[in-house]
């Protein structure tokens, strides 16, 4: 590597020395516009400048790199173990691709840019829709397409002039690589960005920049037993790329919690609350579905958290449309206070309970436990 000037590599880019990566890759980007080709009359200079810019960003921009700088200086980037690019022996479309900075330019080869933009939006829906799927309304601002001047930038009522540097084929061949590695590649025409023309005046519906945006009206169909967070893609209904190929709509479904139910995969969990006399002589009542209402049978004795599963009447699967169960979970409430009757009836009955045989097996199999322990002692 041949280093011309001993020039401070933050004073080059012009940060300061405790400057975050952020700060170094932005003076960067703003640093190799400044030194662009086609913005400098004096061609030779900017090209020498951007590559001391380069290089120092190429030092700052790593970590490791860095701290060698800092620490001793630019001797220690000399190196054996320091891997450095030699910029002198590349040219900018090459410094420009290494860094990722192509976009800038319009010169980048990657396919990437011919597919516009994804664009992404939220859908809210509720659980009940879930269940049976439903058509959402989508309204969206989008970028398209400039109808005036269609899409070139220019003033539609004056001549465009034909771009000198293609030709007006947009494209342009160039050499890359070295000696036996020479090769020949097309890429888009820098000078014009791949449009062929060069604009005289700018088009005054998108002021220049071949791009307008609109509002959109869409209507998606969402699947029933959709999830929450489930993104469904709807191919090319995004933005247009630089030759028509329009990115895809992420659409981002957000299910909103329902009052009484929740979701477990495609099963649907209820916690039912029911007295103890409920639960101690079992009772028949109706509950809301999601959808509907359906009566359940509390069977006698039943003990709280039991669960009475409704085969059938979760949510459907997206793929195999099977649907899930209603989980019933049973919470059996003590009565916090009791009136003077309710006190005196559970007193008489409180006189009947047994508390040692398989009426109440919890208990009873408790202290049996309790009084084997300490026989065994
Ligand atoms: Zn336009
Ligand atoms: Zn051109």
């Amino acid at each position: 590597m041949v280093v011309a000037t001993e020039e401070d590599y933050y004073e080059l880019l012009g940060v300061s020395r405790n400057a975050s990566q952020d700060e170094i890759k932005k003076a960067w980007r703003e640093a190799a516009l400044k030194y662009h080709p086609d913005r400098n009359k004096d061609k030779e200079k900017a090209e020498e400048m951007f590559k001391k810019v380069a290089e120092a960003y190429e030092v700052l921009s790593d970590p490791e790199k860095r701290r060698m700088y800092d620490t001793y200086g630019k001797d220690a980037l000399k190196g054996q173990n320091v891997r450095m690019h030699d910029f002198d022996h590349m040219d900018f479309r090459e410094i420009f691709e290494m860094f990722g900075l192509g976009d800038l330019f319009g010169f980048s080869t990657s396919s990437s840019r011919d597919y516009g933009r994804d664009l992404q939006v939220e859908i809210e829906i509720k659980l009940e829709e879930v269940l049976t799927g439903t058509k959402k309304e989508l309204e969206f601002t989008r970028e398209e397409i400039c109808s005036a001047c269609r899409g070139t930038g220019g003033d539609p009522s004056e001549p465009h002039r034909t771009c000198p540097t293609c030709g007006g084929y947009g494209q342009v061949e160039q050499s890359r690589g070295f000696g036996f590695f020479m090769s020949r590649v097309v890429t888009p025409c820098p000078r014009c960005r791949g449009k062929g023309i060069l604009i005289t005046k700018q088009c005054a519906k998108c002021k220049g920049s071949g791009r307008v945006n609109q509002r959109k009206h869409l209507t998606v169909n969402i699947p029933p037993g959709v999830h929450d967070s489930q993104v469904l893609r709807l191919r090319g209904e995004g933005e247009p790329g630089s030759r028509g190929h329009r990115g895809d709509l992420h659409c981002i479904i957000r299910v909103k919690p329902h009052p009484f139910l929740v979701r477990q995969g495609n099963d649907l969990i209820m916690e039912l609350p029911i007295s103890f006399t409920q639960a101690a002589l079992g009772d028949k009542i109706e509950i809301p579905t999601l959808n509907d209402r359906h009566t359940i049978t509390i069977p006698k004795g039943s003990q709280p958290g039991d669960i009475i599963r409704l085969r059938g009447m979760g949510l459907p699967d997206l793929r195999t449309h099977h649907r899930g169960d209603l989980i019933v979970r049973l919470a059996v409430e003590i009565p916090k206070k009791l009136s003077a009757k309710q006190e005196e009836l559970l007193k008489q009955f409180s006189a009947t309970e047994n508390r040692t045989n398989d009426s109440m097996p919890t208990i009873s199999s408790f202290w049996e436990k309790i009084k084997q322990y300490f026989s065994s002692q």
